[in-house]
């Protein structure tokens, strides 16, 4: 079922949702099952798979060093079928731009439409470890919102290439990311929201946030989208802190800002035990104001570890 459709169904209700990354290559999916398991009782609606780009890698032939590009978490779709026949929910692929010709994509998406998978995510993905911009790939798209078009072309039985005859066409609900505290590389705010808005014109159904760590960031940012005409649901994501090291990683990638309340908070912990703890109680304090504004979806960053997000559900759904 698509993500409005849920939305719908559930009548004002907040439902529970979260994303899974892919194990390592060489890792079982037994740990994934592990970590989803305990989640299932708050009834996720939707479980999101990231899909990771290449990266490259060094192989040692005798002294010398060969640079080959490899993808260290591959099985995005493989992942999503197994996991809805297993779960018996819906899971939603991330369809990345970066890495991807696009005809890649397109056979990624004919395969989750063969898998009866309604939904995907159309991200642009970020630049590759060593590079510090994002290069398009070649006969791949650029923006998020050039693949949102090409979802949406095959939606109406727009092939790449081909002059398809064909009837059966798929009918994905897509979702794009959204950013309270603007993306990284955009020049500002302002431009940032206008291009979600290129993104929904586009064809996107709804919108997922980054993580944020202060409501009012999410609050403003949904009300700034309203204004320029943003009318899909917003689900906000929610990522409880785990490690001391969040404080510095968190601003220097996502290039967000934490209240400080919340660095004194981590800063006095003696060790990681207590910064989880302090994690989990700030994203309840989160997912509390969040509920009682009547959001329609609380996404969770689970980063593969259920029980944080176990806590926090337990308080919440
Ligand atoms: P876009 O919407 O294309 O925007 C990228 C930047 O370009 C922004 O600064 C935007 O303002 C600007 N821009 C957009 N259109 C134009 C234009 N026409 N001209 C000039 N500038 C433009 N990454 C992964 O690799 N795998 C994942 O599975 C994944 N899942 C994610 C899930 C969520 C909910 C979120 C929020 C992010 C996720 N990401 C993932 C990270 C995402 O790929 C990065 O944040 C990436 O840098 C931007 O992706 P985007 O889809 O927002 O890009």
């Amino acid at each position: 079922m698509k993500v409005t459709d849920h939305i719908k169904n559930a009548n004002g209700n907040t439902l529970f949702s979260f994303e899974i990354v892919p194990p390592v290559k060489g890792n079982s999916i037994q740990e994934l099952y592990a970590n989803i398991e305990p989640l299932m009782e708050f009834n996720p609606p939707f479980i999101d798979v990231t899909t990771s780009r290449e990266e490259y890698i060094y192989v040692d032939k005798a002294g010398l060093y060969d640079k080959k590009i490899t993808r260290m978490r591959p099985g995005t779709v493989g992942i999503c079928a197994s996991i809805k026949h297993k779960f018996d929910v819906d899971t939603i692929p991330h369809v990345i731009c970066g890495g991807f010709t696009k005809a890649e994509t397109e056979y990624m998406l004919i395969d989750c439409h063969y898998l009866g998978i309604d939904n995907v995510m159309a991200l642009r993905g970020d630049a590759m470890k060593e590079e510090k911009y994002f290069k398009p790939t070649e006969d791949g798209n650029c923006f998020a919102s050039e693949l949102v078009s090409q979802i949406q072309n095959l939606n109406q039985g727009r092939y790449l290439h081909d002059d398809v005859q064909g009837e059966d066409r798929s009918n994905f609900c897509i979702g794009v990311a959204g950013y309270p505290e603007k993306h990284l590389e955009a020049p500002s705010f302002k431009s940032d929201l206008i291009r979600l808005k290129q993104k929904v014109d586009a064809g996107a159904d709804y919108v997922v946030t980054q993580m944020f760590f202060d409501n009012q960031k999410y609050f403003q940012f949904v009300e700034a989208a309203k204004e320029i005409g943003i009318n899909v649901p917003i689900i906000p994501g929610i990522k409880p802190i785990a490690v001391k090291r969040h404080l510095q990683l968190l601003p220097q990638i996502f290039s967000l800002d934490l209240p400080h309340d919340l660095v004194e908070a981590v800063e006095a912990c003696k060790n990681n035990a207590e910064v989880r703890q302090v994690g989990v109680e700030w994203a309840i304090q989160q997912s509390k104001e969040l509920k009682a504004a009547g959001i329609p979806v609380l996404h969770y960053y689970s980063m593969g570890k259920s029980n944080n997000i176990k806590a926090i559900a337990k308080e919440i759904f």
